[in-house]
C-alpha cells in the first residue's frame, strides 16, 4: 500500500464539476453539457469509477474516447477530437451507434471482446479521419480495454488510438526504394553479364588455340582475362543476391538434401583450388545417410563461400577441414575449420557485415566484395538456420553453418 507524503493536504474526494478542470477544450464542453439529457445522467451523480476515468481521458495527451454505459456514451479528449472533423461537436457525449452508423459494424466486434473482459489491440488500422475540414484515410494502432466501476464490473470500453501513418508510409518507401534498386540491379547484372560471358567465350577459344597457337606469354594473358571475367562475374551475382535478399525476394526452394553428396560436390569444385595452394582437404565425421532441410543450391553457395575463404586466407601446408555434427534430431552443423592466419576476437562479428574485409586495404593480397558472408548468414537464417564463426589470430577459423535437419535419405533395416 503507498502512503502521501506528509506536506501534500488531504484531499476532498472528485466532485462532479472538479474533474472537468482541465484548460483543454473538451474539458470546457464537458462542464458545460446537457449531460442530463444523456443516459449518463449528471457528473455529480456519475459513479466515482466513471469521474476517474472521465478525468483521465480529458487530461491524456493522446487520442482516447470512452465509451461507458449500455448505449456506450461517447466522451473524448481533445486529441481525439481532432481526428473527428464535422462529426463534432454532434457525437460529442451521444451513443456510438447514432453517431456512426456508417462503421459502427467495424468496431463491433472489438468493442464486444473488450466489454467481455478483453484488452485487444489492432496494429495499423485505416481509419477515415476528418481533420482540417479534409476527410483522409490514415493508420493507427488502436487499443480496447475494459472500463470497470469500483466493484469492477465492467461499464464502459477504453479505446486508445496511436497514430502509425507516417511510420507506415515510411516503411512502405523504404520497402518499394529497396525493391526498385533490387529490380534495377537485375536489369543492370543482366547488361553486364553479356558481354562478359562473351569476353569468357572468345578467351576460351583462344586457349584452346581455335584461332592459331597461342604463345606461352599469350596463354599468360589469356588465363588473366579468364580469371578477371571470373572474377567480375563472381561480384555481380554477390551485389545481386545480396540486393534480392534484403528486398525479401530471394526463392527459396526448401526440401530435403543429402549432404553427403553436397559436401562430395563442394569438394571437388575446389579440390584444384586446394591443391594449387599445397592444401590438405579433409573430411571428418560421417555424414552417411544425413540430410538437412534447406534449399541445396544456397547451401553449396554459403559452403563455397567457406571453403573458398579458408583456401584464401591459409597459407600452403594448411589444412582445411569440413565435418558434420547431427544434434538431438533436430539440427545439423557442417563445420569449415582452417588452420589459416585467423581473425581477431573484435573483428569476428564484422566480418558478416556487408563490405566488410578484416584486411580493408587497396593492397590487401586477397580479392573479395566483403559481400560472402553476410549473405551467407542471411541465407542460413532464411533457412531457419544461422552462421557463426569462432576463430584465433594465427591459429585458424571454424565457421558452422546450422540448418534444420531433413528426412534421412537412407534407412537402416533393424
Ligand atoms: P570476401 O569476399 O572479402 O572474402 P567475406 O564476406 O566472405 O568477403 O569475408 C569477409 C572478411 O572476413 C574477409 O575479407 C576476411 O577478412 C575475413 N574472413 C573470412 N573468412 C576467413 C577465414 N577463413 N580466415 C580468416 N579471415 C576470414
Amino acid at each position: 500500500m503507498t502512503t502521501a507524503p506528509h506536506d501534500v493536504p488531504p484531499r476532498e474526494p472528485t466532485t462532479g464539476a472538479s474533474i472537468f478542470a482541465g484548460k483543454g477544450a473538451m474539458a470546457t464542453l464537458c462542464s458545460s453539457y446537457a449531460w442530463a439529457t444523456t443516459s449518463i445522467g449528471c457528473p455529480d451523480d456519475w459513479p466515482a469509477s466513471l469521474r476517474a476515468v472521465a478525468a483521465l481521458v480529458l487530461a491524456a495527451p493522446t487520442p482516447m474516447v470512452l465509451l461507458w454505459g449500455g448505449d456506450a456514451t461517447q466522451i473524448y479528449n481533445d486529441s481525439y477530437r481532432e481526428l473527428m472533423g464535422a462529426k463534432h461537436p454532434t457525437v460529442f457525449g451521444a451513443p456510438v451507434k447514432r453517431s456512426w452508423p456508417e462503421g459502427w459494424h467495424l468496431d463491433w466486434e472489438l468493442y464486444t471482446r473488450a466489454w467481455a473482459g478483453e484488452s485487444v489491440t489492432v496494429q495499423d488500422a485505416i481509419v477515415s479521419v476528418g481533420r482540417a475540414g479534409d476527410s483522409s484515410d490514415a493508420s493507427f494502432t488502436l487499443g480496447y480495454s475494459p472500463a470497470r466501476d469500483e466493484h469492477g464490473v465492467i461499464q464502459g470500453v477504453l479505446v486508445t488510438a496511436f497514430e502509425t501513418s507516417t511510420l507506415a508510409a515510411a516503411e512502405r518507401q523504404a520497402r518499394a526504394a529497396v525493391r526498385a534498386k533490387a529490380d534495377f540491379l537485375a536489369v543492370m547484372s543482366h547488361e553486364l553479364r553479356t558481354p562478359l560471358n562473351a569476353i569468357g567465350g572468345y578467351t576460351e577459344l583462344l586457349q584452346l588455340g581455335v584461332r592459331g597457337p597461342v604463345t606461352p606469354e599469350q596463354r599468360g594473358d589469356l588465363d588473366r582475362i579468364r580469371a578477371g571475367q571470373q572474377q567480375l562475374l563472381g561480384v555481380i551475382d554477390d551485389v545481386l543476391a545480396y540486393t534480392k535478399l534484403e528486398a525479401g525476394i530471394l526463392h527459396f526452394a526448401v526440401e530435403d538434401v543429402a549432404l553427403d553428396e553436397l559436401l562430395t560436390g563442394c569438394c571437388a569444385l575446389v579440390g584444384h583450388d586446394a591443391r594449387q595452394k599445397k592444401l590438405e582437404l579433409r573430411r571428418s565425421g560421417s555424414t552417411g545417410g544425413l540430410a538437412v532441410r534447406a534449399d541445396g543450391e544456397k547451401v553449396q553457395q554459403v559452403i563455397l563461400n567457406l571453403l573458398g575463404n579458408a583456401i584464401k586466407f591459409t597459407d600452403p601446408g594448411g589444412v582445411i577441414t569440413i565435418s558434420c555434427q547431427e544434434e538431438r534430431g533436430e539440427r545439423i552443423d557442417v563445420a569449415v575449420s582452417d588452420t589459416g592466419r585467423g581473425i581477431a576476437a573484435n573483428d569476428l562479428e564484422c566480418v558478416f557485415q556487408p563490405f566488410v574485409q578484416v584486411d580493408a586495404k587497396l593492397t590487401r593480397d586477397q580479392d573479395g566484395t566483403g559481400l560472402g558472408l553476410a549473405i551467407s548468414r542471411q541465407m542460413a537464417q532464411r533457412m531457419g538456420g544461422d552462421l557463426t564463426v569462432a576463430s584465433e589470430v594465427g591459429t585458424g577459423s571454424r565457421f558452422t553453418l546450422t540448418l534444420p535437419c531433413g528426412r534421412s535419405t537412407h534407412r537402416t533395416l533393424d
